[in-house]
């Protein structure tokens, strides 16, 4: 298994990306990327096969292959295979898979840790979510209530919640506000 013990060399003996063309392309126009992850213990059918099923249904897709790249990927046509029997026949059934979130699996996480290091963030202008804040065990979850300071009522960024990107931060910014307001609410009538 690939650990951070990987020397800068090995790694971009694994895959070479020019950071300018990335920058640039990146979630807009395709580019090229080098690889020499084909002959990985990873990336063996096996072990996809097996990362195929340890992954929910709906973070494999696969499709029938030789479509144009800008087709919208709902209207791909699906190969009628299994996921398992196309990975098995993958040559012969031209097809094509994209897995997601393969971070899930620890072996996958590490290689993607390997190949695409963490050097920095973009900054506070750019970021989305603030880690960090009041934490929860001085707050009542029944009413968002401080424990610690009876008639003050948190919610949302604040507390020590943070999520992924996707919707979670907003979730929980209203549904603790809600919480704190009913709370408050309850209290002002008695
Ligand atoms: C660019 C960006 C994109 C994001 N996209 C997403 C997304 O797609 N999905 C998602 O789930 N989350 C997203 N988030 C995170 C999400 O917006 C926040 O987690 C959420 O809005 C937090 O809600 P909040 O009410 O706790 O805080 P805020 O929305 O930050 O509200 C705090 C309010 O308090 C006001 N305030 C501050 N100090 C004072 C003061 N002294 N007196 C009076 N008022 C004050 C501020 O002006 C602000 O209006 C994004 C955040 C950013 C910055």
């Amino acid at each position: 298994m690939i650990n951070s013990t990987v020397t800068a060399p090995e790694r971009a003996s694994l895959l070479q990306i020019d950071s300018q063309r990335f920058q640039e392309r990146f979630d807009r126009q395709p580019f090229l990327v080098r690889h020499r992850l084909d002959d990985h213990p990873l990336f063996s059918l096996p072990r996809l096969i097996e990362l195929a099923r340890a992954l929910p249904e709906d973070q494999v897709e696969y499709n029938a292959g030789d479509v144009p790249v800008s087709l919208d990927p709902t209207r791909t046509p699906r190969t009628g295979l299994s996921i398992d029997e196309t990975i098995r026949r993958i040559e012969e059934c031209r097809s094509w898979m994209v897995f997601k979130n393969v971070e899930r699996d620890p072996a996958y996480a590490a290689l993607l840790d390997t190949c695409l290091p963490v050097r920095g963030s973009r900054g506070f202008a750019y970021a989305e979510v603030t880690a960090g804040g009041v934490p929860l065990d001085q707050v009542d979850s029944a009413t968002m209530e401080s424990r610690l300071c009876p008639g003050l009522y948190f919610a949302g960024e604040i507390l020590d919640v943070d999520g992924r990107l996707g919707g979670f931060n907003f979730q929980w910014a209203w549904s603790s506000a809600w919480v704190a307001a009913s709370a408050i609410g309850r209290r002002l009538r008695g």
